[in-house]
């Protein structure tokens, strides 16, 4: 008979290892993304140095803009059926038989699913995960650091006065 720790071991490799397959296409789709986003940079640099005044640049940056888009709907329902999803700039990994699903029903913060894996167990929802270099979406395993929700709540008050701080001209009105 499977005991419940059995059972919950086998939950979380099954999460892990969707979340490792997942790891290399979301990868390509991130470099896709990105180059998507600098050639759009480029085209709007040579647009402005030209001001428009081609119409035949302009037919051609309108081409190339609609292939842009066209791209980015592939990226973002390649993704969906990836089961992911990105809110506010932080991933979702779809996770069914994680046993703490956040608000969005079936779906895991893709960090707390790297901690999980690192830990060998499930975080508990009181636990909480900092990003160490500020950056939500970088959910490299060394740039998070579990705390409690007091903890975490006390570093960020530090963090914001410690910023606060920093500005002189602003050293007046705190
Ligand atoms: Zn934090």
């Amino acid at each position: 008979m499977k005991t419940k720790i059995e059972e919950l071991q086998g939950e979380l490799e099954n999460s892990m290892r969707e979340c490792s397959g997942l790891t290399q296409e979301l990868e390509d789709l991130k470099k896709i993304h990105e180059a998507c986003v600098k050639e759009r940079n480029e085209l709007r640099a040579k647009l402005s140095a030209k001001k428009l005044q081609s119409t035949s640049l302009r037919l051609e940056v309108d081409q190339l803009l609609a292939e842009l888009a066209a791209t980015k709907e592939v990226v973002v329902n390649r993704l969906k059926d990836l089961g992911v999803r990105i809110r506010e700039g932080r991933y979702y990994i779809y996770s069914p038989n994680h046993p703490h699903p956040n608000a969005l029903g079936k779906y895991v913060l893709r960090y707390r699913l790297v901690v999980d894996k690192n830990l060998g167990r499930f975080l508990h929802p009181s636990e909480q995960v900092h990003h160490i270099n500020g950056n939500p979406t970088d959910d490299r395993i060394e740039n998070l650091q579990v705390m409690s929700r007091s903890e975490h709540a006390r570093l960020h008050c530090e963090l914001r006065n410690a910023a606060k701080r920093l500005p002189a001209s602003k050293q007046k009105g705190q």
